[in-house]
C-alpha cells in the first residue's frame, strides 16, 4: 500500500472498449489511473476526455514486453483483443498477450505489492456442455482450434493467477467476462453487436453467422464495471462469472436491432465459423452471493444509447468527417 490514501490503479488495456470506461469510473471514484496499452484494437480516442485530468496518465506500451517499474496498488489486467477476427488475425499474438502480458503483470504486482484483477472470459467454458454456466464447470475448450489462442490464452493466464496467489501470495481476482456491449466499440471491432447496429444503420444486411439459433447473453457495459470494482475491492479470491443471465438467440438479437433503429436492413446468413458455442449464459448467483451483485440493465435498455452512440459514427462517415469518426461517450 503507498503513503497516500490516494490509490494508483493500473489498467492494461485502458484504451480499449471496457477498459476506457473503467478508467473513467475509477477517475470518479479518486484513484489516479495509469492507462498502458499498445492501441492494437483500442483507440487514443476513447482517453481523449481524459488526457488533461492530472490524475491520469497514458502509457503506449506492449504489455508482453518488461512493465516499467511502477508503484500501484491495484492492478486491472484488461489488455488482450477480444473481437474474434482480431484475436485470430495472429493467433501468436494474442497467446504471445496472453501468457508473456499476464507474467509481466504478476511480476509487477509482486514487485509492487498490488492486488490484480485477471479480466478473464465466458470462453473458458468453451462449447459448453452445461447450461447455464456456473464458476465450478471446467469447460469444453479444443485447444487446436481457430479460437484456442484466446480460449487456451486466458485458461493459462487464469492457471498462471491461481499458481502466483498459491505459490508467490500474490492477492488475485479473476472475473469471467460474458459477452459486454455498449458505446466506445470501435465501429470494425467484429463482435455481434456492434456489427448488426452498423449494418442496421447503414443499410445494408445483417449478416448472421450460421442459422442464427445460438443463444448469447449481453450485458451493459455499466453493469460489468460495477462487477468489476466489486471484484476488486471483495476479499474473493476464486473466479466469478459476470455477465447479464438474460439469454437471446443470435436471430432475436438481429430483430431487435432492426426494430429500434427503424432499419429497412434484410437479413443474409453466412456459415458459422469454426467451434463458435452453440449457447451461453451466466449463472451469476455467486456473484449476487458474494458481491451483491447483479446486473440492472435490460439488452433493450442498453441496446438504446449503444445506437445512438454508433448513429453519430455512421453519420460521421457518410459526412466524411474523419475527425470525429468516434465519439467519447
Ligand atoms: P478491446 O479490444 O476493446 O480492448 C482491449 C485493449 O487491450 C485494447 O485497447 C488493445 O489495444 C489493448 N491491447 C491488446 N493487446 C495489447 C498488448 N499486447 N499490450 C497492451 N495493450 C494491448 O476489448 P474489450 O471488450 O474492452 O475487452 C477487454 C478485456 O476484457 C479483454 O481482456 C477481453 O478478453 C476481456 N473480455 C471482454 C468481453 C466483452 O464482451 N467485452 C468478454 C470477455 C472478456
Ligand atoms: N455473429 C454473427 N454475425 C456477426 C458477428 C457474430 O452472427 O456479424 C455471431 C457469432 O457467430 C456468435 C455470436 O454472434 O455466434 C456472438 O459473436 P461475438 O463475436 O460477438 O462473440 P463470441 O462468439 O466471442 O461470444
Amino acid at each position: 500500500m503507498r503513503s497516500s490514501c490516494q490509490k494508483t490503479v493500473l489498467v492494461t488495456g485502458g484504451a480499449g472498449f471496457l477498459g476506457s470506461h473503467l478508467c473513467d469510473r475509477l477517475l470518479r471514484d479518486g484513484r489516479k489511473v495509469i492507462s498502458l496499452d499498445n492501441f492494437h484494437t483500442g483507440s487514443r480516442l476513447n482517453h481523449r476526455h481524459q488526457v488533461s485530468n492530472p490524475d491520469f496518465e497514458l502509457i503506449e506500451a506492449d504489455v508482453a514486453d518488461r512493465l516499467p517499474d511502477l508503484r500501484v496498488d491495484e492492478i486491472y489486467h484488461l489488455a488482450c483483443p477480444a473481437s474474434p477476427p482480431h484475436y485470430q488475425e495472429s493467433p501468436v499474438t494474442t497467446l504471445r498477450t496472453n501468457l508473456l502480458g499476464t507474467f509481466n503483470v504478476l511480476d509487477l504486482a509482486m514487485r509492487t505489492g498490488a492486488r490484480a484483477l485477471l479480466a478473464s472470459t465466458s470462453e473458458v467454458y468453451g462449447d459448453p456442455l452445461v447450461h447455464p454456466q456456473r464458476e465450478d464447470y471446467w469447460g469444453n475448450v479444443n485447444s487446436f482450434g481457430e479460437r484456442a489462442c484466446y480460449d487456451e490464452g486466458k485458461r493459462a493466464a487464469e492457471a498462471l493467477f491461481h499458481a502466483h496467489a498459491a505459490e508467490k501470495g500474490v492477492d488475485t481476482r479473476i472475473a469471467r467476462i460474458f459477452n459486454t456491449y455498449g458505446p466506445r466499440m470501435q465501429p470494425e471491432d467484429g463482435r455481434v453487436v456492434s456489427n448488426f447496429v452498423v449494418e442496421a444503420l447503414q443499410g445494408q444486411p445483417i449478416t448472421i453467422y450460421g442459422d442464427g439459433s445460438q443463444t448469447r447473453s449481453f450485458c451493459y457495459v455499466d453493469d460489468l464495471i460495477e462487477g468489476f470494482v466489486r471484484l476488486m475491492e471483495s476479499d474473493v479470491r476464486t473466479p466469478v462469472n459476470l455477465g447479464n443471465p438474460g439469454e437471446f438467440s443470435v436471430t432475436e438479437l438481429a430483430a431487435m436491432v432492426v426494430a429500434m433503429t427503424g432499419s429497412q436492413s434484410s437479413i443474409s446468413h453466412l456459415p458459422l465459423p469454426s467451434d463458435d458455442p452453440r449457447r451461453r449464459r451466466p449463472d451469476i448467483s455467486k456473484a449476487e452471493r458474494l458481491l451483491d451483485w447483479r446486473p440492472t440493465i435490460s439488452l433493450e435498455a442498453g441496446l438504446g444509447p449503444t445506437i445512438t452512440y454508433f448513429r453519430e459514427i455512421v453519420s460521421d462517415q457518410s459526412s466524411g468527417d474523419r475527425s470525429t469518426t468516434q465519439r467519447v461517450t
